[in-house]
């Protein structure tokens, strides 16, 4: 066990923070976006992103050839339809997936939207963590965080019909 802070600044003590956010133990702010069998998808708005999601297998395994037939499956079948919701309902043209096995989590993939003002970071996987740390500190504001919510919410109804 160790002891993590949360979002919301709580403090709690779990083994892997992606098995206590795809079992329920924990909600994500906004709450699941979906969830399939092997699958489970939310943002994580300590980066205040619109359109930002993390989805994560709900299996507690670390690298990509681990993952069973069925599982691969759900995987890129889930993830294309998150990214299709992302561009009909969010307008959003283009994605940058992120994904590092040596996580202290589990398995999960970051699906980030790119915006204009992300080019000021850079092209490319350079400019990830720079944009992540900007959200995080430069647009951490009520009006922002309000659209993250409403991003969320414009997802889930369109990805739970
Ligand atoms: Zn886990």
């Amino acid at each position: 066990m160790r002891k993590m802070t949360l979002f919301n600044g709580k403090t709690i003590e779990i083994e892997c923070l992606s098995c206590a956010l795809t079992s329920g133990e924990i909600e994500a702010d906004g709450g699941a976006i979906v969830e399939t069998e092997y699958f489970h998808a939310h943002q994580d708005v300590a980066y205040p992103i619109v359109g930002l999601v993390i989805l994560a297998s709900k299996r507690h395994i670390k690298c990509f050839d681990e993952l069973y037939d069925l599982e691969k499956v759900d995987y890129i079948n889930i993830l294309s339809r998150i990214r299709k919701a992302q561009r009909e309902v969010l307008g959003i043209e283009h994605v940058y997936y992120f994904y590092n096995e040596d996580t202290p989590h589990h398995f999960h993939t970051w699906m980030v939207p790119r915006y204009e003002w992300m080019y000021d970071f850079g092209r490319s996987v350079e400019s990830v963590r720079p944009v992540l740390l900007h959200a995080r500190n430069k647009l951490n504001n009520d009006e922002n965080f309000k659209s993250v919510l409403d991003g969320i919410k414009a997802l889930k109804k369109e990805l739970n019909p």
